[in-house]
This record gives C-alpha cells, sequence and structure tokens, in this order.
C-alpha cells in the first residue's frame, strides 16, 4: 500500500475495499452525508458539558505541561542524553499501546447511550462513518478528552516534583522524562491522528515526522479504516502495531470477552456503519 495511491487531493479515500459493510459500489459511501454521521455529529452540538470539559482540559494540561517543561530543561544534564532518549522512546511506546486499548476498546464494545456513550464513544462511531469529519474539527473538539486525561497525572507529578527532596529527583529524573514523553504523546494523539487523516496542506516537519514513525503515519493508519475497522488500533506513533497484530493480541482479547459476557465485538459499531443502506 503506497501513500501516493491514497492522496485523493484533500484527504484520503474513505471507501470501503472489504465491502464487508456496504456491498454498494462508487465513491463516499462513507463522509458527513452518511445518515449516521450526521446523526452522531448533531449529538456533539448538543453537549455543551463536553465541549466546557475540554475547553478546561486543553487550558489546564498546556499550563502544566509548560511548567514541567521548564523543570526538565531546567536540570538538564546532557551527559546522561542516552538516557533521556530511551525514557522519550519508551514513553512514546507507551502511549501507543494505551492509545491502541482505549481505541480498540471504544470500537469494540459499548454504545452511545449514557454520559459515557454521548461523552465518549460517540466520537469513536462518527469517525468510522465519516473519517475525515476529524479534519474539520477544531483544536479543542479534536484534542480535548486526551489534553483532559493527562491534567490528574501531570498534577501528581507537579507535586512531588516541587515538593520531593532534589536528590531523589535527581535520581528519578529518567522516570520524569519517560512521564514527561508519555504526557505528551498521550494529549497529542488525536492531533497525531488528525494529521494521518489530512493529505494536502500538511507542514513539512510534520510530513517528515510521519514519515520516520516518530508519530503516526497517514499509509500506515489507512488499514485501519477498511471495514471493519478491527486492526492497527495504535493511533499515536503506530509503531505497537506491528507485534500485537502479529500475536493477534486484539482478537485474542475479543475472544476472550465473549466468551466470558457474550458480548459480539463491534456489533454497535456496525449498526452505526447500515444507517447508510437503509437510508438510501
Ligand atoms: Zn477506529
Ligand atoms: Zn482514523
Amino acid at each position: 500500500m503506497k501513500e501516493s495511491e491514497y492522496d485523493a487531493g484533500d484527504t484520503m479515500p474513505e471507501d470501503d475495499p472489504n465491502g464487508n459493510t456496504n456491498a454498494a459500489p462508487g465513491p463516499n459511501r462513507w463522509g458527513k452525508s452518511h445518515a449516521g454521521a450526521q446523526e452522531l455529529q448533531k449529538m456533539y452540538a448538543e453537549l455543551k458539558w463536553k465541549r466546557r470539559s475540554e475547553v478546561f482540559g486543553v487550558v489546564a494540561a498546556i499550563s502544566m505541561f509548560s511548567v514541567q517543561g521548564f523543570i526538565l530543561l531546567s536540570g538538564l544534564n546532557l551527559d546522561v542524553w542516552w538516557h533521556i532518549a530511551v525514557a522519550l522512546f519508551l514513553g512514546a511506546l507507551a502511549a501507543d499501546f494505551i492509545s491502541g486499548l482505549v481505541h480498540w476498546g471504544a470500537d469494540t464494545w459499548g454504545s452511545v447511550e449514557g454520559v459515557i456513550g454521548k461523552g465518549f464513544i460517540r466520537s469513536f462511531r462518527e469517525h468510522h462513518v465519516d473519517p475525515v469529519a476529524i479534519t474539520r474539527h477544531d483544536f479543542i473538539e479534536c484534542n480535548g478528552d486526551n489534553f483532559l486525561v493527562t491534567v490528574p497525572f501531570l498534577l501528581t507529578a507537579l507535586y512531588l516534583q516541587l515538593t520531593g527532596d532534589s536528590s531523589v529527583v535527581i535520581q528519578w529524573r529518567s522516570h520524569i522524562w519517560f512521564l514527561f514523553s508519555l504526557g505528551i504523546y498521550v494529549a497529542m494523539t488525536n492531533q497525531i491522528h488528525k494529521w494521518s487523516h489530512t493529505w494536502s496542506s500538511l507542514p513539512g516537519w510534520v510530513e517528515f515526522l510521519q514519515r520516520t514513525h516518530i508519530i503516526l503515519p497517514r499509509w500506515h493508519h489507512k488499514k485501519h479504516h477498511i471495514s471493519p475497522h478491527a486492526c492497527n488500533y495504535c493511533i499515536t506513533i503506530g509503531f505497537m502495531n506491528y507485534p500485537l497484530e502479529l500475536i493477534n493480541f486484539w482478537t485474542g482479547l475479543e475472544w476472550i470477552i465473549t466468551k466470558l459476557t457474550g458480548h459480539i465485538p463491534r456489533s454497535d459499531d456496525m449498526k452505526w456503519a447500515e444507517k447508510t443502506i437503509h437510508s438510501e
């Protein structure tokens, strides 16, 4: 699968090469005209509390990341640069795995009912029936949830750093760099995901980061959007997808959960995908 195959102007064509869900031929089966996508988008506009929590998350997290970054850079010791490099890499890997776990969980189980469903799972359903809706979302809608999640961890880390013994803080420097990398990558995951759906007008430095797998490459994430959306869940750097797909990690987890609970994976996701068929 080559990147150039999918460069169709502003966005990648969100077709369904497997035809698992929408058997009708023709382009644009997914998109903003999809009946399910319209319903899901309307739901977001009605959630006033959701928007407020996203604004709070972005403002609080950026403030704390700035303080944390200042503390780390002012105590920077380049003699241990490789400790820092390893810590940054492991932080990125951990964030990638967490992104996969959360993405898989929200794609595979649950529904858009209730507070969690409307506030959180809704955006995952929307993303499959209108994958480029994310490119129309502003910074707050795109990143609010992820920034918010980092707030309690940033608060704890800052409290321990500012009140702890300085010799202990120095001793734990690599761990703090790991947590900083983890936090930045978790916070930026959906922005990185948005860039992976943007096929024109990306800054050169973003394309460089994609090409080098420092962030999720476009061609790599394209595979997740082939129906039934059941692989390549990791969307931060995408690196963890290689070992996890090799051992069928997600399929194995689904098998165990279905055995234990009887729930069918992706049944709610499929329901939203099929809305286009019924509405046409
Ligand atoms: Zn997905
Ligand atoms: Zn996507």
